[in-house]
């Protein structure tokens, strides 16, 4: 059986959602995606000890996907378990390493950063992850991660795309971000109405990366919400 929790549903200053992130569980170690600072709590909620965390994607090199990482590692210096591996873009490697080195002493806890291109496949313990451009103000990625027979799509922060669009056909999840009330092309985002749309074909769509205006947009059209800690088994 594979589950998926929604760790954080927000953007980066929603007063009441943590930031977006997504935890994949298939068999043997989780996968998770995107580590915001309000991550560590969620996971700990969820039932996962942060210390155990040990392989992570970081969609893009914006701190409401990463800053957390700070946390997990500072974790690792007192169980000195497992290795961390970071993999994000060629644009925020440095920005993790440089977060990473600032919170422990050299050799403390074992970690690096891998780089991941937009059109790679890649094997990351169980998980095949395929990942694909986003459109977004930095180097960014969406990802399909296939496991165990079931095949999720993560947007990240994007405007929608095509080829998310194609491969969120079927899936059998699809989270999408939905920062806007409306489209804005050459912000960066989707609106609420795009994300809806991108996730259309999916077998289960879910919405995060959400803003107090663009909820409020969602309320309009009737769409349901997840809420952080929500929990699919697929
Ligand atoms: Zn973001
Ligand atoms: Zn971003």
């Amino acid at each position: 059986m594979v589950e998926a929790v929604l760790l954080g549903t927000g953007a980066a200053l929603h007063p009441g959602r943590g930031h977006s992130s997504l935890l994949v569980i298939g068999p043997g170690e989780p996968l998770l995606v995107d580590a915001g600072c309000t991550v560590p709590h969620s996971l700990a909620r969820a039932g996962f000890n942060p210390a155990s965390i040990s392989r992570v994607i970081v969609t893009h090199g914006h701190a409401d996907h990463y800053c957390g990482l700070t946390h997990i590692a500072f974790m690792k210096t007192f169980t000195g378990t497992p290795e961390l591996v970071v993999y994000t873009t060629g644009h925020a490697k440095p920005l993790v390493e440089g977060l990473l080195a600032s919170i422990h002493k050299p050799g403390a806890v074992r970690a690096r950063v891998e780089v991941l291109a937009p059109g790679g496949a890649y094997t990351i313990g169980p998980y095949r992850v395929r990942t694909f451009r986003a459109v977004h103000s930095v180097e960014a990625l969406s990802l399909e991660i296939s496991v165990d027979g079931r095949r999720i799509l993560v947007s990240g922060d994007t405007e929608p795309t095509r080829e998310y669009r194609i491969l969120a056909g079927g899936a059998d999840l699809a989270v999408h971000e939905a920062s806007l009330p409306e489209p804005r092309p050459g912000s960066g985002h989707s609106s609420v109405s795009e994300a809806l749309e991108q996730v259309s074909q999916a077998r289960m769509g879910l919405l995060y990366h959400l803003t107090p205006d663009s909820e409020e947009a969602a309320l309009r059209v009737g769409a349901r919400l997840p809420g952080d800690l929500y929990r699919v088994e697929l």
